[in-house]
């Protein structure tokens, strides 16, 4: 049996292993067969992350992290959860393999996941002109013109972002009314920069190597037009990865797992949330650094707490 178990392996994962080995615990961390590294193996430059004044390219960043980790005795192990019992004192963790690991306390940081239009054009570019998050990729659209597409809080606020270094910003959106908030909606539309395209899908995303341009098919009456853009912001909202928890984690109404205040501690004593999966507003890298780390520090204060013959029982008890 181990004391912690980790699963999700991009920033809150491995900064809470980092915290975890570091405080001896000898974590095992379960980073996905595929998908290990999180969201930033899919992106280029990360500018914004401290500590890299030059930036770093988003695998680079993840692979240190993992180092990191390692470095203090982390355990990776490359496989996929499958299902959990996360109720009672020991922990199961059901690997893809049929291997069960048993834990007294679980890490779930499983991040989020952008949704996608479904276009094929849309993976083969993505990190060439197609991006899921302005503050990361904004800078690299200086004096061009971009789209994004949307029609939520998260769409306006990329694209106002986006003025700041665009010309221009078109506002995709497949209805004629906006469901963001009153204030982002007032602020966009002041905004000279922003252009509002209504009633309009993305058919098309053209481009050999980079975005060239977007084919846009409207919601009304079928009419194609072609959009003469570098840059495509995808803002149609994100899906925290809550599949595995459904039924023993509490959820909140934004389908976030619902945590107690500022700390990570879900309903179930001994389970902790981290990252991206508990959070609707921020989701930066750096944001679920931080929140890795505060469920690293909550699983260790739990642990210190539990009966000496329980821990005992666990792989490496503290020193
Ligand atoms: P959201 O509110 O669910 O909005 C998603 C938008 O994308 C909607 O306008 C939707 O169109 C559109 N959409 C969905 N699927 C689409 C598709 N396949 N093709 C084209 N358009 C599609 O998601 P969000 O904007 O990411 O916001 C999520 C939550 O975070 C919200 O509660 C939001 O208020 C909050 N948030 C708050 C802030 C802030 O306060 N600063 C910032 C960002 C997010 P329809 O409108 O037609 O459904």
């Amino acid at each position: 049996m181990r004391q912690i178990v980790i699963i999700g392996s991009g920033p809150a994962g491995y900064t809470a292993a980092i915290y975890a080995a570091r405080a001896n615990l000898k974590p095992l961390v379960i980073a996905s067969s595929v998908e290990f590294g999180g969201e930033l193996m899919k992106t280029t430059e990360v500018e914004n992350f401290p500590g890299f004044p030059d930036g770093i390219m988003g695998p680079d960043l993840m692979i240190k992290m993992q180092a990191q980790a390692e470095r203090f005795g982390a355990e990776i192990v490359y496989d996929d959860v499958v299902k959990l019992e996360l109720a009672g004192e020991v922990k199961k963790i059901h690997l893809g393999d049929g291997s069960v690991e048993e834990a007294l306390t679980v890490i779930y940081a499983t991040g989020s996941e952008y949704r996608k239009l479904g276009l094929e054009d849309e993976t083969r570019l993505s990190g060439y002109g197609v991006s899921w998050c302005a503050t990361c990729d904004g800078a690299f659209f200086k004096q061009k013109k971009v789209a994004v597409i949307g029609g939520g809080d998260s769409a306006l606020e990329e694209a106002t972002f986006l003025t700041r270094f665009a010309d221009v910003v078109y506002l995709v959106h497949r209805r004629d009314a906006l469901r963001a908030s009153a204030a982002m909606q007032d602020r966009a539309f002041a905004d000279p920069k922003i252009e509002m395209l209504w009633n309009q899908g993305v058919a098309h995303i053209y481009g050999d190597e980079k975005v060239t341009g977007i084919g846009l098919v409207s919601t009304v009456d079928g009419t194609e037009t072609t959009l003469d853009v570098q840059g495509m912001f995808v803002a149609i909202g994100a899906d925290p990865r809550t599949h595995l928890v459904h039924g023993q984690l509490d959820l909140t109404d934004v389908g976030t797992i619902a945590v107690d205040g500022r700390s990570s501690r879900t309903n179930l004593a001994g389970v902790f949330a981290a990252g991206d999966v508990v959070d609707p507003t921020y989701k930066q890298a750096i944001t679920a650094a931080g929140s890795g780390t505060v469920a690293a520090l909550d699983a260790e204060h739990y642990l210190a707490d539990l009966p000496a013959e329980l821990l005992a029982r666990a792989v490496a008890v503290p020193a």
